[in-house]
């Protein structure tokens, strides 16, 4: 590193806060901060800006009814179809040349579609539906990787009103299969298989395995994604795509008219705590929202090429990828692949070559990219980028100034979002052309978004103290109902701090966070990872922060294990940056730094160094898993896991120290 090098870094790990950089806010959608004391003092109704984004067919006659509460319900007496939002309107305006969907393959190749052909494409797999038999309120569910025709059948579904249930890819037969029994549906679309590191996977296998625990007859429609790297043939009852769809290419199908709580989508939860929840979306609230976040948070106009990472098979590829963008008229990428094929460089290609100008991710891939090194994002020019994103997890300052300086090279906000299946879109972020930025914290509450931190007994803490996070006003993209389990619904976010004798409904999401003097609000993971340590509550992701700011460390999890005298105590299990040796000196380092960030209550009992951490298909740490480890039980359930053989690793690797 050059002098210039070493100050600059010096400079960086000193700074806790951001400004704005004034290019950005020259040119951001939202740059008064007076939009705060507007939404608030003009609530509801500050919800109507976000309707007037969307194409109507009858307008709505009220903005909230609470009537129902808990079952709030938004824009009531609204007809509109999602479908017709995020297509038809945009060609009809005359952009129908502008590129909707650009698809990036693992192997280098690519497709792209026009908002016109896009339209074209719904169409033909919407009167494909039909014919097969979906009715309006059919649930379809989708089971397939990352290849644009995910993002086809979901608008296709919206066209004829058939809500979608997407089953994340990675996920097993036995997910599917419980995904398909618990929503009653009866169409499936999948694929043959995808890529992975330049092999093919044999995804259709799979798909039979779970379709035979499916306790009811389905329609199968497979896409052929592998061609001759697959010798697959199709058992009776399905059909290939491309042979249902091209029949029906040319054909017209109007958009079906959706009442603004008709049901969208279905989602499961990634499950990271337990048991999925089927999360139920609706029409009008739901577009609203992510369509008025993706204008405000991320800053989309139409025009813009941007790219979410995610995986559409969970809620930041739904709300981000597809909805909130196409709503929007932007031009968006999907990859199919991973970040380090063939390279450690692709997603760096992919920006340069598509010119970028938002990109948006989560704190685990940055960590790997921390860990491979600035080498990689420094060979391609990253300068179309305008804002960056992250979402999924907390992001601790060392990673965050990291992507602030070498992918958005010091000129790009970021914006930390914290946000859930359940929320729809983004709930606690920056809005990145009013906000100053704190590393490791998300931000406040997004304006009409009314988050709190309280104690146990409800009542609000202090600036700088621990609580619970709660939300105590609806807000439009907000869950309706788990599905076909309303008192589900109620038991897990409303029981807790609500007082239904008042009609106070308070959302509790279940995760832990502290807030600052200026309302800034740092997430600190969730309410069951907290670790107590003789009787004080420590939060892991506090910890994990600590420790991934030690230098050589590239990413850590922390739970509570079983301990005689202090009940629980700190494991840390960690992976070392590259050149650097997981030896006793850093586990000292590791010790200390948790000490001196949090005190000496949450020192770590043990560190632990392995090579990998068990996470699942979304890259959330399993910790359960690891407690397990820690306290000499029986390892649980791996099959929602990404890397299932670490876990044994980990397992031999405590067993011999
Ligand atoms: P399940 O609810 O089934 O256990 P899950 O909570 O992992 O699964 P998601 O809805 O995908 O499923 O994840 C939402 C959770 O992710 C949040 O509740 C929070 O714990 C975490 N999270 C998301 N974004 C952030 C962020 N920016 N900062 C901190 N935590 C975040
Ligand atoms: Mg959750």
């Amino acid at each position: 590193m050059s002098q210039d090098d070493v100050s600059l870094e010096a400079r960086l790990e000193e700074q806790d806060t951001f400004e704005p950089p004034e290019s950005f806010v020259e040119q951001a959608n939202v740059t008064d901060e007076g939009i705060y004391e507007e939404f608030e003092e003009n609530w509801p109704e500050c919800w109507e800006g976000a309707a007037d984004l969307l194409s109507w067919e009858q307008e709505y006659d009220t903005v909230l009814d609470e009537g129902g509460a808990p079952f709030y319900e938004w824009f009531t007496g609204g007809e509109l179809n999602a479908s017709y939002n995020c297509i038809d309107r945009h060609v009809e305006s005359g952009d129908g040349d502008r590129t909707a969907v650009e698809w990036e393959g693992e192997l280098g190749e690519t497709r792209s579609y026009t908002y016109e052909e896009l339209l074209e494409e719904v169409q033909a797999v919407a009167a494909t539906l039909r014919e097969l038999g979906v009715e309006e309120d059919d649930v379809v569910t989708l089971y397939m990787p990352m290849i644009p025709e995910l993002t086809v059948a979901m608008l296709a579904c919206a066209r004829i009103g058939a809500p979608h249930s997407v089953v994340f890819a990675g996920f097993s037969a036995d997910a599917l299969a419980t995904r398909m029994n618990s929503s009653d549906s009866e169409y499936l679309i999948t694929a043959d298989g995808y890529y992975r590191r330049g092999d093919s996977l044999d995804h259709l296998s799979k798909t039979n395995e779970g379709l035979e625990d499916v306790e009811h007859e389905t329609a199968t429609i497979v896409v052929d994604r592998l061609g001759d790297d697959l010798d697959h043939s199709l058992a009776d009852g399905q059909h290939d795509y491309e042979e249902l769809v091209d029949e029906n290419r040319g054909e017209t199908v109007e958009p079906v008219t959706r009442d603004a709580e008709d049901m969208l989508f279905l989602m499961y939860t990634s499950g990271t705590t337990g048991q999925p929840k089927g999360v139920k979306h609706t029409t009008a609230g739901y577009l609203a929202y992510t369509a008025w976040t993706s204008q405000a948070v991320l800053d989309l106009e139409p025009g813009d090429t941007y790219w979410c990472s995610a995986d559409i098979g969970w809620i930041t590829g739904h709300s981000y990828i597809v909805y909130g963008p196409l709503a929007l008229g932007t031009t968006t990428v999907m990859y199919e692949g991973t970040p380090d094929y063939p390279d450690k460089d692709r997603f760096w290609e992919i920006v340069e070559k598509n010119e970028v100008d938002v990109f948006y991710t989560a704190p685990t891939a940055i960590r790997a990219f921390m860990k491979w090194g600035k080498e990689y994002p420094e060979k391609h020019d990253l300068s179309s980028l305008r804002l960056l994103g992250t979402v999924g997890e907390p992001i601790n300052p060392r990673a965050w100034k990291w992507y602030y300086k070498h992918i958005g090279g010091e000129e790009c906000p970021i914006v930390d979002t914290w946000w859930q299946t359940e929320t729809g879109g983004h709930m606690i972020t920056t809005l990145p052309g009013v906000n100053e930025m704190k590393p490791g914290s998300a931000g406040p509450g997004l304006p009409g978004v009314d988050t709190r931190i309280v104690d146990a007994q409800g009542e609000e803490v202090d600036a700088g103290e621990a609580g619970y996070l709660t939300v105590q006003k609806p807000w439009p993209g907000m869950l309706r109902t788990l599905y076909q389990n309303d008192e589900r619904f109620i038991e897990e976010y409303w029981e807790e701090y609500s007082d239904p004798d008042a009609d106070e409904w308070v959302y509790f999401p279940e995760d832990g966070a502290k807030i600052d003097e200026d309302d800034y609000i740092t997430v600190l993971g969730r309410v069951d990872d907290v670790i107590n340590v003789s009787g004080h509550r420590l939060g892991t992701m506090e910890i994990e922060s600590a420790i991934v700011g030690v230098e050589g460390v590239a990413e850590a999890a922390v739970v509570g294990g079983d301990h005689e005298v202090k009940g629980e105590a700190v494991y840390a299990y960690v992976i070392t940056e590259d050149g650097y040796e997981g030896d006793d000196e850093l586990a000292e380092e590791i010790v200390e730094g948790v000490v001196d960030a949090i005190g000496p209550i949450a020192k770590p009992e043990d560190v632990v160094f392995t090579p990998e951490l068990p996470k699942t298909r979304s890259g959330k740490i399993m910790r359960r898993l690891l407690e397990d480890i820690a306290s000499g039980n029986e390892l649980g359930n791996t099959s929602t896991l990404r890397n299932p053989e670490v876990v044994d690793e980990i397992a031999a690797q405590v067993q011999d120290e």
